[in-house]
């Protein structure tokens, strides 16, 4: 958490700090029994263990909107509330994917390296691609998805999405199978919930329709894509690039794509600014300042 939102929570709560402890399971038999909230991050979720060492568990308050690392069912029989951080955070995620989509298609990356290096002094660079009537398959059209597709089509992409289902309230064109939206995309992003429903559903077969001269983003979670096959694709030039926020196992990235220009890696760093941490540390604070003041939260996760 941000130290502004620390201080928010200290003023009406006790903070224990459970990352801090040398040794975690003492603390939790310390405090445990009087623990009422926990003030967690998407990242690093709450565990089934984590609320059972906590029997007077009444809210886990998630900073960010993915909610994968938290265990709603374990919550749910618990009778736990869980809030996240919806909407806050759409406009920087979505221009996050758009700056990957950007930096993979104009070889930003590439192009500063180029600079730096000294090597236009020698050539230009290679001509890149524009992407001005291109195809953008959306996996994942929820909230930030939407503000994706609004900013793709202020870029002139064409447009499209995958999910369970169709939603009658837009207009883009509906693929009910990811493989056949890959091939019909020059550019996918994913921007779906991580957790097992969506567990590697960016395989092997979407990285092959997606061909050669196709880009994935990944703003959505590292368990979405098989990484594996995803270095192998951009290896064998089966997959023409990648603009990549998340990760298997963050912090550690896969070093084959340390070497490869056709990739853009960022930090998950998508929500990251000033701006929109604050939004989202003021959110967990108010919803947990409204369960205690006997109200209800303000964005729970149903
Ligand atoms: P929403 O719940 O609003 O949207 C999720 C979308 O994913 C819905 O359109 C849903 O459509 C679709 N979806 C859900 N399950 C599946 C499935 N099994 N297969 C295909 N599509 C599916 O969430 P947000 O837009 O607020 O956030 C989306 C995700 O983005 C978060 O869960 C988080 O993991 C990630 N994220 C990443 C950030 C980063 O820093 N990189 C920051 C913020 C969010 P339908 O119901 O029709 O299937």
């Amino acid at each position: 958490m941000m130290p502004h939102v620390m201080e928010a929570m200290e003023e009406d709560f006790t903070v224990h700090r459970l990352w801090e402890a040398e040794d975690r399971d003492a603390l939790l038999a310390e405090v445990g029994e009087r623990v009422r909230a926990v003030g967690t991050s998407g990242n690093l979720g709450a565990s089934a263990a984590l609320m059972d060492a906590l029997p007077n568990l009444e809210i886990v308050g998630c900073y960010g909107v993915g909610v994968d690392s938290i265990d709603l069912q374990h919550a749910a029989k618990r009778k736990v509330i869980v809030t996240n951080t919806p909407d806050v955070l759409n406009d920087d995620v979505a221009n996050m994917a758009i700056a990957l989509l950007l930096a993979t298609s104009r070889r930003i990356c590439v192009g500063d390296r180029y600079v730096r290096d000294g090597k236009w002094l020698k050539a230009a660079m290679p001509l890149t691609h524009s992407i001005r009537g291109k195809q953008l398959g959306i996996l994942g059209l929820g909230r930030i998805g939407k503000d994706i597709a609004e900013k793709a089509s202020a870029f002139g992409l064409e447009l499209s999405y995958h999910g369970r289902r169709k939603q009658d309230d837009v207009s883009y064109r509906f693929f009910d199978n990811l493989v056949e939206m890959a091939e019909n995309c020059d550019y996918l992003v994913a921007i779906c919930p991580g957790g097992e429903a969506t567990n590697n559903i960016v395989n092997r077969a979407v990285m092959d329709a997606l061909g050669p001269e196709g880009v994935l983003i990944n703003v959505a979670r590292g368990t979405v894509v098989d990484e594996a096959e995803l270095v192998l694709a951009l290896q064998e030039g089966r997959l023409g690039g990648a603009g990549l926020d998340v990760f298997l196992e963050e912090p550690k990235v896969p070093e084959a794509l340390f070497e490869m220009d056709q990739v853009v890696l960022q930090p998950h760093a998508a929500s990251a600014t000033v701006e929109t941490r604050h939004a989202m540390g003021d959110l967990v604070v108010k919803n947990l300042r409204a369960h205690f003041a006997g109200q209800p939260v303000l964005t729970p996760v149903r």
